[in-house]
């Protein structure tokens, strides 16, 4: 017989932010019972978070059984199945697995999932979770060449780690990596990917999680509903293709997908194109620039979409254009007592002039976090400011094994013409650039040990003006630390 729980806190999703959210909130009313509801067998939590600078944080991620929670916070408990049903104004959620809950506070951090080219085609793979990077090693190690469409994060370091197989990468864009870099970061970055593995530079430290491989199997009630993966997911799967040597990178800049054939499809299709030539492969793309390259599989890194699907059927949740749940500054979506944080919302308020969101690890940690402490005020009735790591986008990551800081407007991200860039390069070493408005430092990118995220990320919050040193800024003999204390 189904249980029907009265509970103050409902969290839904074990990822970073559900996690976060639910811890935050035990520990905070430990006289409430909190619930976290997640599709996945394994919860994923955040360890040795380290405040880097004012804005910037680093931490690990550890995949872990919920028992792990439900011992530190004995107010928490966790159940592992997927909501099917919200009913948001009776304040109700049905589980899979019969369970039912009446909440006070709900908070929706379902993730999101990958939005593929094509639905069902079983030669498109996205890379979300672990089993999707499993399927993802699997297939590649039977492939002679991939097609990479996208031109993100993932597309990026997917093309990087990728050995013995030939890679088409397919961007839209004029330059690699457009979602973090402009074109002269590109450029930079570029050798690396042609340089030999063994020259490659030598890895430096990034977050890393961890999975337990035996639970790893088992993936979420639907199968598809795991915790995206997220820095280093690549950490401990060989990416290998078929082929012994490293077989290259060919990048196509500036087109789609127009077409993906199966085998099948393409022979019988009327192209004009002298179809032997192309080889006998599985799958056929066909790109908008008019180029057709065969290929074992294609992988769709194009951007994610909200988990959204079972919570809106009968509600009146106010999405945004990209599909997530929109919340207002205390992380509240339009139906009453219902909180989202995470890829699955999308940020409503007037973001600060120097913050954007962007659907990364640190912003999921940031958001549950501060989505659990509104929870808590609103209950208490007491009042509460929109946190301070809303008032800079920051970022710290790695790509192509450099270390990547990106700062607030680093792509000068909304000043249309008004605003002006400086650059340093040396090249294999770092790449520096600096985006000036009004004189006054907006962003910054940051590629190799730098060592300049503390002093920018201050002259950027506290919008010196920086007029009088113009290109001085970023003179290499200048001990620019000394220069501003
Ligand atoms: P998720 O981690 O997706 O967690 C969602 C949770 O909700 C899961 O536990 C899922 O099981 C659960 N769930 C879903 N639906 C339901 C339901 N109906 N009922 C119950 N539970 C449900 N970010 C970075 O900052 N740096 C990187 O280098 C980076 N690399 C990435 C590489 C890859 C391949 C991918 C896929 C992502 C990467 N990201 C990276 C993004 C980062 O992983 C995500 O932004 C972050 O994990 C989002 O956390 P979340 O908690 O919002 O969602």
């Amino acid at each position: 017989m189904a249980s029907d729980k009265q509970v103050t806190f409902v969290i839904v999703g074990g990822g970073i932010a559900g996690v976060t959210c639910a811890e935050q909130i035990a520990s905070q009313c430990p006289s409430d019972e909190v619930y976290l509801l997640t599709a996945s067998p394994l919860v994923k939590t955040v360890t040795n978070f380290k405040q880097v600078s004012k804005t910037l944080e680093e931490f690990d991620v550890e995949e872990q059984p919920s028992s792990v929670l439900e011992e530190k916070y004995p107010n928490l408990k966790v159940v592992q199945s997927a909501v099917k049903l919200l009913q948001a104004k009776e304040h109700y959620l049905q589980a899979e697995n019969g369970q039912t809950f009446h909440y006070k506070k709900l908070c929706i951090c379902s993730g999101a999932r990958p939005k593929l080219l094509t639905q069902e085609n079983p030669h498109v793979l996205g890379i979300r979770d672990t089993d999707s990077a499993q399927e993802f090693q699997k297939r590649l190690s039977k492939a002679k060449r991939i097609v990479v469409i996208g031109n993100g994060g993932i597309a990026l370091e997917l093309v990087y780690e990728v050995e013995g197989c030939e890679v088409i990468w397919a961007i839209k864009d004029k330059a690699i990596g457009n979602t973090f870099f402009d074109a002269g970061a590109a450029q930079f970055l570029i050798p690396s990917l042609e340089a030999d593995k063994k020259d490659r530079s030598l890895p430096c430290k990034r977050s890393r999680y961890t999975t337990d491989k035996t639970a790893a199997g088992h993936s979420g009630a639907s199968g598809e509903l795991g915790s995206a993966l997220g820095p280093d997911w690549h950490e401990g799967i060989e990416l290998r293709g078929a082929v012994q040597n490293s077989s290259g990178i060919h990048i196509e800049y500036e087109c789609e997908v127009e077409k993906i054939y199966t085998q099948q499809e393409f022979l019988e299709s009327k192209l004009s194109t002298k179809k032997s030539e192309l080889g006998v492969w599985p799958a056929y793309v066909q790109l908008t620039n008019g180029k057709i390259y065969g290929c074992d599989f294609v992988v769709s890194a194009t951007g994610v979409v909200p988990n959204t699907d079972p919570f809106l059927s009968g509600n009146n949740f106010e999405l945004a254009e990209d599909h997530g749940l929109k919340v207002d500054d205390h992380m509240r979506t339009s139906e009453q007592d219902v909180y989202a944080a995470g890829d699955v919302c999308t940020a409503g308020w007037e973001p600060s002039a120097l913050w954007q969101q962007m659907r990364l690890w640190t912003q999921a940690r940031q958001m549950g976090w501060y989505a659990a402490r509104c929870m808590a005020a609103d209950v208490l009735e007491e009042p509460i400011e929109l946190d301070f790591c809303f008032e800079l986008f920051s970022h710290i990551t790695k790509f192509f094994n450099y270390k990547v800081v990106l700062l607030g407007k680093f792509n000068a991200q909304g000043l249309g013409q008004d605003h002006e860039l400086l650059v340093r390069c040396t090249k294999g070493q770092e790449y520096v650039k600096v985006v000036l408005t009004g004189g006054r430092m907006v962003g910054a990118v940051l590629i190799g040990d730098t060592d300049l995220e503390e002093t920018f990320e201050n002259l950027i919050l506290n919008q010196m003006d920086l007029s009088r040193y113009g290109e001085e800024l970023l003179n290499p003999n200048i001990d620019i630390e000394d220069y501003f204390d």
